[in-house]
């Protein structure tokens, strides 16, 4: 068994991205737009400062009142979307229910939407268009890259179909030739479907859900879960202790998606900046 290192690979993205970032003439403007007081959310926006801050982006962490309307809501986005200096916007999941998240999402011009959650993006996704696609499961495709795993005519079962992880990377390995069964809750008999896996990726934040029943012997295993143990510490949707002898490939959790999904944030970013660089349109 090999452990896929997120860290390993984060470094990499961050090294190349900076080597880009140096001939650029100004700082890259990144605006995390988080709304209430969610715990976690405070945790993942700070992981985003971080790295922001390590590429030299101005990042702005624009906190509202969990009572904020959505036109009071939908009129600081549209600020943002005019303000030349700001090259990505992101909404930190999840808003208060009293918002349409799909109408707030869409808010942010595509070209700047680094999450890759509007449907034009979505859509230039699925046509197998170059766009702003999700930063986790774009770092999934990159990790597999970096360790050189092929996924060209592999069986990758996604256990999992959210708009931020299973659907967009069930897009994105079809795109690269994949043979793809997406999974989910009403999914019947999950384990003789995920046990065909070559590459298995499970996203549906249950702690250990997944032990070596469900994983074929020699299977590259992702696991994209975090679940917060009573004891504080992190641990995935996969049981590590259980599988670990029978997979060729792991991440861990921490350290194997969770870092991935913040470096291709920065890596997002740029790309937002030389989309509106290359299109004077826009
Ligand atoms: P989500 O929006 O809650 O979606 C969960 C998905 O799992 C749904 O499609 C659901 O099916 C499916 N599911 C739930 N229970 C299942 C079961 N027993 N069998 C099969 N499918 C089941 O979750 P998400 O945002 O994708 O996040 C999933 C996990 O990944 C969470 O732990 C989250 O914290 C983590 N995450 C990690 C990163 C990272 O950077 N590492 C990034 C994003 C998310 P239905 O559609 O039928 O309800």
């Amino acid at each position: 068994m090999k452990l896929l290192n997120g860290k390993e690979v984060k470094e990499k993205v961050l090294a190349d991205l900076k080597e880009k970032l140096g001939k650029i003439n100004r700082q890259l403007g990144l605006v995390v737009i988080q709304i209430g007081d969610d715990a976690a959310s405070s945790v993942y926006v700070k992981q985003k400062q971080k790295m922001a801050m390590e590429l030299g982006y101005n990042f702005q962490h624009l906190k509202f009142d969990s009572n904020i309307s959505q036109a009071d809501l939908l009129n600081e986005i549209s600020k943002l979307n005019n303000d030349d200096l700001v090259d990505g916007i992101l909404i930190q999941m999840p808003i208060p229910k009293h918002l349409d998240s799909k109408i707030v999402q869409n808010a942010i011009c595509y070209y700047k939407d680094v999450d890759g959650l509007t449907d034009i993006n979505i859509g230039r996704l699925v046509h197998n268009v170059d766009s702003l696609v999700p930063c986790t499961p774009k770092g999934i495709m990159r990790m597999l890259e970096y360790y050189n795993i092929d996924v060209v005519g592999k069986h990758v079962v996604i256990v999992g179909r959210s708009d931020l992880v299973g659907k967009p990377l069930a897009n994105l390995m079809i795109n690269k030739n994949a043979t793809v069964t997406l999974c989910h809750s009403m999914t019947k008999d999950l384990n003789k479907i995920t046990k065909k896996a070559d590459i298995l990726v499970i996203a549906i934040g249950k702690e250990k859900f997944i032990g070596r029943d469900f994983v074929k012997k020699g299977a590259v295993v992702i696991d994209v879960g975090i679940n917060r143990k009573a004891d504080g510490s992190l641990c995935g949707d996969v049981d590590f202790d259980d599988v670990k002898d029978i997979v060729s490939y792991i991440t861990p959790v921490p350290c194997g998606v969770g870092p991935m999904t913040v470096a291709l944030l920065g890596e997002n970013t740029y790309k937002a900046y030389r989309l509106r660089c290359d299109d004077k349109n826009l």
